[in-house]
């Protein structure tokens, strides 16, 4: 199978061009068609399973065939470590840069003050840990009513540093309607328990 075989617009199949990807990873081919049509995935997948790509890549798509620049973000990733979160938001970067979406990249350990900028200017994509997220709507700055994608990465690393209830609480602020894709490399019976709380009839994934 091709990249473009999975319904990706010409504008990402140049960026993935560019990153000097030949062969979407199984991840990718299970997972791309279906988060492009609008459903919600389950997906059991490690690190290094190109997994960042199999979401990244369909919701650029999906976010870039609206508005040119949204008002609110429209689209949540969270992602338990900072780490992982830039490393999430790189990803982006490098998959969009053909296009006009903005992101912004909210982890502890650098100043409010910035992020608070780039919120006021108006984002599309937020990527998140859940301590910051949670902070800053306390202050007011984020507006998550317009949120239609929300992705969970390493639900199960999530669990173990006690960010349940933060994830819990931020899910309860978004909007009901919405697609949610899930990521967690383990499935025990709380992550199950979580995914089947966040996700409407998803298509589940196994690499
Ligand atoms: P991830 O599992 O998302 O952390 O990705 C692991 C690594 O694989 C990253 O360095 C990606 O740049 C790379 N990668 C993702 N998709 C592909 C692909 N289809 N072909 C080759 N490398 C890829």
């Amino acid at each position: 199978m091709n990249f473009s075989d999975l319904g990706l617009s010409p504008e990402i199949l140049t960026a993935v061009n560019d990153s000097g990807y030949t062969t979407p990873t199984p991840i990718q081919e299970q997972a791309i068609p279906h988060v492009l049509m609008g459903r919600d995935v389950l997906g059991c997948a490690q690190t290094g399973t190109g997994k960042t790509a199999g979401f990244t890549l369909p919701m650029i798509d999906i976010l870039s065939s609206g508005r040119a620049r949204a008002r609110m973000p429209r689209s949540l990733i969270i992602a338990p470590t900072r780490e992982l979160a830039a490393q999430v938001s790189e990803n982006f970067e490098k998959y969009g840069k053909h296009g006009k979406l903005s992101m912004a990249l909210l982890i502890g350990g650098s100043s409010f003050v910035e992020q608070e900028k780039k919120l006021d200017r108006g984002v599309d994509v937020l990527i998140a840990t859940p301590g910051r997220l949670l902070d800053l709507f306390e202050r007011g700055k984020i507006l998550l009513a317009d949120v239609k994608i929300l992705v969970i990465d390493e639900a199960d690393r999530m669990l173990d540093m006690g960010f349940i209830p933060d994830v819990e609480r931020i899910v309860s602020l978004l909007p009901k309607i919405r697609q949610t894709l899930f990521f967690s490399a383990t499935m025990a019976p709380e992550i199950r328990r979580l995914a089947d709380a966040f996700l409407m009839n998803p298509k589940e994934i196994s690499v």
